[in-house]
Order: structure tokens, then sequence, then C-alpha cells
């Protein structure tokens, strides 16, 4: 039995977040995958229940969880300077080391490029973000008023590991072939060790192949023919501008699910925020959110060579496939009428 638990987040993540499970739920229930859910406390009215945004209940229950499905958090809106922030320590805690990022374009809703097929993965426990690279303090500091200085980290470990997410991930398509985005002519040594654990990986996986482009290349190409990628690797920085500039060219935030990946458990989390401005009236577009999860499930099923997880994945998928190209049941950021939950149901009434 599977261990999911549910942790709803803020504004529209108690809108999004119950359509993924109902999803999920009903994918899980037509291929007899057991899950124990289990909701645990988290964001703005965690705060209200248990004192802290969050609570120790949750991480430590979180330990002992295959994974988890996670709503966006309202960090704008929560005081500054007070350690309520939640996304990066979680990350970290857990040694989520990969945000993997699929970007899609469909052919009946509007985008700058059609055919495009796109997934991301993202290095985020180290790299240029100063909150991943130190274990205490931060990897900023100014030693005088006119100067400041940042850090960049890579090891071996990280980038191998990513690297071989991604192959893994690059053998189950078509096409199996992974670009690793770097700057090794410049960053010679940081860059560099990225690059040589990608080409070390590579050997491990002779079906698949692997192409090297430098990052500034990258965005323009990406711009330009993005048809041309297929799984794409990449660290923190790099990754955090190239996968929104990814979402950008495919329609947007609405369309743009996210799963944070660990050795052992999995984060399903949409790239979008908690959009408080839509909060509450019923019109979110929960597909990130449920794509989260069924990426969750993909996840689970290749890891622990579950079939009934990849079937529900793959149910989840052409489910929504048929929804989005029917047209009849999507919400308005996609030129629809649907409400949340009118989408989701129609999502879960055909997995
Ligand atoms: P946002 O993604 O919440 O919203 C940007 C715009 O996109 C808004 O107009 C919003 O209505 C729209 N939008 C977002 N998701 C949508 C959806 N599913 N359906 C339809 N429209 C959608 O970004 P923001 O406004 O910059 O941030 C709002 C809050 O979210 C802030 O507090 C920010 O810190 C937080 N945030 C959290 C995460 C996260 O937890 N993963 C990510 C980004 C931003």
């Amino acid at each position: 039995m599977l261990k999911i638990a549910i942790l709803q987040g803020d504004d529209i993540g108690l809108e999004v977040v119950p359509e993924a499970v109902k999803v999920m739920k009903a994918a899980a229930a037509k291929t007899g995958l057991e899950i124990e859910w289990i909701p645990l406390p988290l964001g703005k009215n965690a705060h209200e229940s248990h004192g802290h945004t969050m609570p120790q209940v949750t991480v430590d229950t979180l330990k002992n969880v295959d994974g988890w499905l996670q709503g966006p958090i309202g960090h704008n809106a929560y005081p500054r300077d007070d350690p309520t922030w939640i996304n990066p320590p979680l990350r970290k805690r857990f040694e989520l080391f990969a945000s993997v990022k699929p970007v899609r374009s469909y052919p009946n809703l509007p985008s700058v490029h059609k055919d495009v097929d796109i997934v991301f993965l993202r290095e985020v426990t180290e790299g240029m973000q100063s909150s991943s690279v130190v274990f205490a303090g931060t990897g900023e500091f100014r030693p005088n008023d006119d100067i400041s200085i940042g850090m960049r980290v890579v090891t071996r470990r990280g980038a191998n590991r990513v690297a071989r997410e991604a192959f893994e991930i690059a053998r189950t398509r078509k096409r199996k072939k992974v670009t690793a985005v770097h700057k090794e002519p410049v960053f010679r040594l940081v860059c560099g060790m990225f690059a040589e654990e990608c080409r070390k990986v590579a050997l491990d996986f002779p079906d698949c192949t692997l192409e090297e482009v430098l990052v500034d290349g990258f965005a323009m190409k990406l711009v330009m023919k993005p048809q041309q990628y297929d799984v794409v690797v990449t660290t923190n920085q790099f990754g955090d501008i190239l996968t929104d500039e990814g979402a950008g060219i495919v329609g947007g935030l609405g369309l743009a699910p996210g799963l944070c990946v660990g050795e052992t458990q999995a984060m399903a989390q949409a790239t979008h925020g908690s959009a408080p401005d839509i909060a509450g009236q019923g019109i979110a577009n929960p597909y990130a959110m449920i794509m989260s999860g069924q990426m969750l499930f993909e996840w689970l099923g290749r890891k622990r060579s579950d079939a009934k997880a990849t079937d529900a994945a793959q149910r989840i998928a052409r489910s929504m496939d048929r929804v989005i190209a029917e047209g009849k049941v999507l919400t308005g950021d996609l030129g629809g009428k649907a409400s949340t939950s009118q989408m989701g149901d129609a999502v879960a009434a055909g997995v």
C-alpha cells in the first residue's frame, strides 16, 4: 500500500489540490492501486490551527510517506524575516534534488509553438540559490557596502543524480535524447563538473543520446525551435529561468505541472503560485495540479516497478488529453466556462 500525504497550501491550493486527489483516487480505483491518503496541515491554515506554517507533525509524518501533493504557498503575504517560508527548506530537508517540469503544447490551445514535448530537469539542492548551498547562514554576503558576493556550488553527487534521473526519464520516451545545458567553456570548474557527470552517466544509457548546448544559445534555440528538444537537464539557476521560458512557449502557468524528486520520495507541486487574486471563486485551472499528481504516480510506477501506479498515471494522462481535445469542460484561462471542480470531475470521469 502506498502512503501519499495531502498538503493543500494556501489560496487556490484549497481548490486545485482536492481536484488532483479526486482524479488520482478515481484512477487508483480503476487499477486496484491501494493508497493510504494522509491529510497534513501546511501554510496559513496550519499557522492558525498549529501555531506554525510547517508544523512538526507535518515534517515528522512526511518522513514516512512515499510522496505527497503540495499546493502553492502564498509566501508573499507572510511576514518578512519570519521563519515561515516553506518550499526551499522542505526541498532541502527531504533532499528533493530535481524539479521535473514537462512543457507540452496542445493543438487546440493557444501557444507560441505547437508540437512541443519537453521534460526539463532542474537541479534544486545546489547551484546559485543561496538558500540551497549552505548548511547554516546564507550563500551571499556583503563585506562592505560596495561589494556583494554570491556562491555557486556543484557537487559530483548532485550533478550525477540529476543526470541519472534525466536519462531514466529519456529511456521511457520515444526520442531518448538528453540535452545537458551548461556553460562549461566559461565556468570551467562548476559547469565543467556538471558536464563531466552528464557524460559519465550517459555511458550507462547506450540506448539514449546526449547532446550539450551552452545556456545562452539554448535560451535562443528554445524560443525559435523548441521541437528539437526531448529531455533537458541543467543546474539550479539556469533551470529556474529556462523552465519559465518553457512554460511561456506553450501557454503559461495554468499548464505547468511539476514533480520534485528525491532518492526515495517525490512531491507533486504545480509551478503556479497561490493566485490570491482568483482564490475562492472556483475558477482556478486544476490542470497543473492534476498533472503533477499524475507525474507522482508515473514516478512511483517507475521507481517501484509498480504496474498499477504506471497504469493509473497513463489513465489520467489519456483522460486529460481527451478533456483538452474535446474543449467542452475547460476553465476560463483555457478559453472555457467550466469551474475548477467541473473540470476535475470531467477528468476523473474519463480515467
Ligand atoms: P501566481 O502564479 O499565483 O499568479 C500569477 C497569475 O496567474 C495570476 O493572475 C493568477 O490568477 C494566475 N494563475 C495562477 N495559477 C492559476 C491557475 N491554476 N488557474 C488560473 N489562473 C492562475 O503568482 P503570483 O501572483 O506572483 O504569486 C502569488 C503567491 O503565490 C505569492 O504569495 C507567491 O509567493 C506565491 N508563489 C508560490 C509558489 C509555490 O508555492 N510553489 C510559486 C510561485 C508563487
